[in-house]
């Protein structure tokens, strides 16, 4: 099942913005989104990505979002080709950013990506540790952190996935930063509700990943 750009688009609040997560689909699939006015695409693999994004550079308004684990080695390349990486999972990535982006005389937006559960399939903060190394984070120069980023555990029923949205909007909100990025094809009703400012939607707009 799928929903079409312009009926999500309808749905959602003016101030919610729609990432359409294109990892796993081809040139042509970004394109007629594109053409429908959507410019913000995500991927999670740089290997993956740097093709599409090659092949679409004719493409001026496109604004690449970098959503998946990042790995050390992988840095440079992506703070060359994303505009805003979301997935921000340690301070020690974000200083190896924040450097990188300064030699590269790039100045990337960053979420830094939490977790508000015990979940070992997944990387983040926890948000006592962000709490505490907040100070950290904010005194990193040639980036732009404007929010958190958050994965439900695959186990949480709708309440409790709302519940967890909620616990980071508010965090966000306490650390004095506007963005949440939070929600996917399965659950991005409910991060809305809970004050998502970007929702990250993959199958649901372009169908199954091949
Ligand atoms: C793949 C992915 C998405 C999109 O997932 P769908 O279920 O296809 O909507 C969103 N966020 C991240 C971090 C992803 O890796």
């Amino acid at each position: 099942m799928t929903i079409s750009l312009l009926e999500i688009k309808e749905l959602l609040p003016p101030d919610v913005k729609l990432l359409a997560v294109s990892k796993g689909q081809n040139e042509s699939a970004i394109r007629s989104l594109l053409y429908n006015g959507q410019c913000d695409f995500g991927e999670s693999r740089l290997q993956e990505a740097l093709p599409k994004i090659n092949k679409l550079s004719d493409m001026k308004s496109i604004k690449w979002h970098f959503v998946g684990r990042l790995q050390s080695n992988k840095v440079r390349g992506v703070v060359k080709t994303f505009d805003v990486i979301h997935s921000v999972h340690s301070l020690s990535l974000c200083e190896r950013i924040s450097r990188i982006s300064g030699e590269e005389n790039r100045s990337p937006q960053i979420m830094l990506q939490v977790k508000f559960r015990e979940d070992t399939a997944k990387v983040g903060l926890s948000r006592e540790e962000l709490l505490d190394i907040w100070p950290k984070f904010k005194s990193l120069p040639n980036i732009n952190i404007t929010g958190l980023m958050t994965i439900p555990p695959i186990n949480l029923d709708s309440d409790d996935r709302q519940q967890l949205f909620l616990e980071c909007r508010n965090l966000s909100d306490s650390l004095g930063l506007k963005d949440c990025s939070m929600g996917m094809s399965r659950d991005w009703r409910e991060a809305v509700h809970a004050g998502a400012t970007w929702i990250r939607v993959g199958t649901l707009l372009f169908g199954n990943r091949v």
